[in-house]
């Protein structure tokens, strides 16, 4: 099955541990307040429940809550409502030691209560003890740009998507409530260029952004930094597309070849670049580079013209599969 863009941000940003323990708690705080409710265990006190769709998202929330705070939390498999064949993945954190540190750490802030539906007890009757956790102080994750990086990593792996680059430009976080979804716009329009929006709707209020530039922005912040090339190749590919239907009289099959040749060239461009390896072309190749990254649309005669000296059409040719060869087999121009 596919992958769509969304969840495979989301498994790249579990693949990545933040380094320092205040990041990481920022990351816990992120995901459990946007996702995390307070539920009632009879006499027991209250404990933290977390639902995601997403598997990996879950393991590395287990993984983090116990190497970051020693919490231990029980991963539940439910079925999910949305889709066939969909399914809830549920982190419990069990009332007692587990959840009061977690509380502690990450603040109660206002995290929603759950009907408990076994004893019909309801968290919010219980008095006084739910009144402490919900006003409880929430950690200042603001200080540190680094923190305030990972707690919006930990919201949107709780509560965000990101749609297919290639069919429309849209990052949104749904949250539980106005407040919150005020405090994650403010806190995303701290980082310069951002200006994040919220929007109510049927399902939640929504922090969303629209601009192809931001949403870029908004990988890099929380880290998919994978999913920023990819993003930034579909980006040029729909503008070739989008350059090329405004000609009107041309042959389409070779328009196709012709675009699809040029999006392997950038393709291979963007590996390059991704492992730091532009610089170790030879000869006139980095000039190659830079022509069609400026003129992506351009045809091969069209790029060897912009050169200077002008390239003909089948050097132009070759160059590019020399740089298909050197993106591709590295090894093979070590000397
Ligand atoms: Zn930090």
């Amino acid at each position: 099955m596919r992958m769509s863009f969304s969840s495979d941000t989301k498994n790249e940003l579990t693949h990545d541990r933040a380094e320092r323990r205040c990041c990481r708690i920022a990351e816990i705080a992120g995901f459990i307040h946007a996702k995390g409710r307070i539920f009632a265990q009879g006499r027991d006190g209250f404990g933290i429940a977390v639902t995601t769709e997403n598997p990996a998202a879950a393991r590395y929330l287990k993984t983090l809550l116990a190497e970051s705070l020693g919490v231990s939390a029980n991963l539940i498999v439910r079925k999910s409502g949305f889709g066939s064949g969909g399914r809830a993945y549920e982190l419990r954190i069990r009332p007692g030691k587990d959840a009061e540190r977690a509380f502690a750490e990450i603040g109660g802030h206002s995290l929603p209560l759950e009907r408990d539906a076994a004893n019909g007890n309801d968290a919010s009757r219980s008095g006084s003890r739910a009144e402490g956790i919900s006003r409880a102080q929430s950690k200042r994750i603001g200080d540190k740009k680094c923190c305030r990086k990972a707690y919006l990593k930990g919201v949107f792996l709780g509560a965000g998507t990101v749609s297919e680059p290639e069919k429309s430009y849209n990052l949104e976080v749904v949250c539980r409530d106005e407040s919150f979804a005020h405090a994650i716009r403010r806190l995303t329009n701290g980082f310069t260029g951002m200006r994040a929006r919220v929007r109510k709707r049927r399902d939640g209020v929504v922090v969303y952004l629209k601009s192809a530039e931001q949403i870029k922005d908004m990988l890099n912040i929380i880290g998919a930094h994978t999913q920023l090339l990819k993003f930034e190749s579909a980006m040029v590919l729909k503008d070739v597309r989008n350059r090329t239907n405004r000609i009107n009289n041309c042959d389409h099959a070779n328009l196709d070849r012709s675009l699809a040749a040029a999006a392997a060239q950038l393709a291979n461009i963007d590996l390059l670049r991704a492992e730091n390896r532009l610089d170790e072309l030879p000869g006139r190749l980095p000039d190659l580079v830079s022509a069609r990254l400026a003129r992506p649309e351009a045809s091969l005669s069209e790029l060897g013209e912009l050169l200077d000296p002008p390239l003909g059409k089948s050097a132009v040719c070759a160059g590019f599969k020399q740089i298909a060869a050197f993106a591709n087999a590295p090894h093979l121009f070590t000397i």
